[in-house]
């Protein structure tokens, strides 16, 4: 299958081109025809599938050829949704990319900076604008922004702006938009509330799914680490250490602990860098590229802050604490192992992690791989059925990976 085969115009065949897209992923091929012909969509698809593309495309397409029609005032006619600023700034570029010689206008607005430069780009007009929901809604309160116009909604990382509470302002913003609309809702995961809420904004959708809620991207290879708490920053460091050459993003439960980590890896001589809410939009940035150009190859981030995060040749995800919610592990260590690459997730599970562990596995369907623990001789302190479930894990170990001498079998 080829872009030109699912119809898309020479304008964006260029630039898909120039991005070196040879050929449309699983999501996009599935997504692009339903959407060109003005369906609604309900995308099942994680980050890493390609599923900006599947829904920026067809927008892009359809605002081209109906704005040759009509060519009038630009009016926002496209708005699209995403629960975080890095997110937004992502999906702007990706339309900054595949419209290039469309002569469409686009945006971003998003929180946490001064509103002064989006106001001007709104001012000069646009025809897609990118939002975060605060930003969105404070800049409609100001009469910077109507939604009158809209044709195309798009609704990104549902699931996501569900965890991050941000469904009332979504409760808010769609009784605001015009009933005569494209919607196409994409969610990573499917739980009860946002299934209830694509129902009530989505008319006959065409149902779209590459990977399944569940599903780990069989790329992706995975590890479990048992270590206790205070030798998670040494086994950190060691596998850094050896890992010389890759890059690495590194998930921390808690702002404090991310800044934590990375001040202990700096004073170990592993250059990194932390992002999370509580640093500057521009600092944060400046991570991000730093880390998108090799500047920097480690990165500390919480959930939130690195949600979204894109990154195509990501080689290392490290679970430092164990998320939350068990979906949140298949968010993260998706970041790796995307667009055909292989990748390699770890987890550093301490005594009182290991109930989450198991809740993962329950969700995955799959049995993390166990790798020694962490210092060999230091066996966690789990309850007796653990300790035999952690046994049998670790009977599963590969040959060929030694058991060091003074590690007990338990
Ligand atoms: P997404 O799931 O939208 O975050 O996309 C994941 C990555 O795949 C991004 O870096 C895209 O640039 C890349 N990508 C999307 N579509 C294609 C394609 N058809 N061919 C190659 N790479 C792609």
């Amino acid at each position: 299958m080829t872009f030109k085969e699912l119809e898309i115009i020479e304008p964006i065949l260029k630039a898909l081109h120039e991005k070196g897209y040879e050929n449309p992923t699983p999501i996009q091929e599935q997504a692009i025809p339903p959407v060109l012909s003005n369906n609604d969509l309900l995308g099942l698809a994680q980050t890493g599938t390609g599923k900006t593309a599947a829904f920026a495309i067809p927008v892009i397409q359809q605002l081209h050829q109906q704005r040759k029609a009509a060519s009038k005032k630009r009016e926002i006619q496209a708005l699209i949704l995403t629960p975080t600023r890095e997110l937004a700034i992502q999906i702007d570029e990706c339309f900054n990319d595949y419209g290039k010689y469309t002569g469409l206008r686009h945006t971003v607005i998003f929180g946490g900076v001064n509103q002064s430069s989006q106001v001007e780009q709104l001012k000069r007009g646009v025809d897609i604008l990118i939002a975060t929901p605060g930003r969105l809604l404070d800049l409609m309160n100001q009469k910077y922004v109507t939604l009158n116009h809209i044709r195309h909604f798009i609704l990104d990382e549902a699931d996501r702006m569900l965890d991050m509470g941000f469904i009332h302002d979504i409760k808010r913003l769609l009784p605001l938009l015009p009933k005569q609309r494209q919607t196409l809702f994409f969610s990573a995961t499917m739980p009860e509330a946002i299934s209830t809420l694509s129902k009530t904004i989505l008319h006959n959708p065409v149902r779209v799914e590459v990977t399944p809620a569940s599903s780990v991207v069989d790329a992706i290879e995975q590890r479990l680490y048992f270590v206790e708490k205070p030798q998670k920053s040494d086994l950190l460091t060691d596998i850094l250490g050896k890992e010389k050459e890759k890059t690495a993003l590194v998930f921390s439960r808690t702002k404090h602990g991310a800044d934590k980590i990375a001040r202990a890896l700096n004073k170990r001589g592993i250059g990194c860098e932390a992002i999370h809410g509580n640093k500057s939009q521009n600092a944060r940035q400046r991570a991000l590229t730093n880390f998108k150009s090799g500047k920097t190859r480690v990165i500390i981030a919480t959930d939130i802050a690195a949600r979204g995060i894109d990154i195509v040749n990501l080689e290392l995800v490290i679970n430092y604490d164990l998320p939350d919610i068990p979906e949140t592990y298949v968010h993260r260590i998706g970041r790796t192992g995307r667009a055909g690459n292989s990748g390699t997730a770890l987890t550093f599970c301490s005594s009182d992690e290991y109930t989450m562990v198991k809740d993962i596995q329950k969700l995955t369907g799959k049995k993390l791989r166990t790798a020694p623990s962490f210092p060999a001789s230091a066996a966690p302190q789990l309850p007796l059925q653990e300790k035999n479930e952690v046994a049998f894990e670790l009977e599963r170990i590969p040959q060929g990976v030694k058991r060091r001498k003074n590690h007990p079998r338990r």
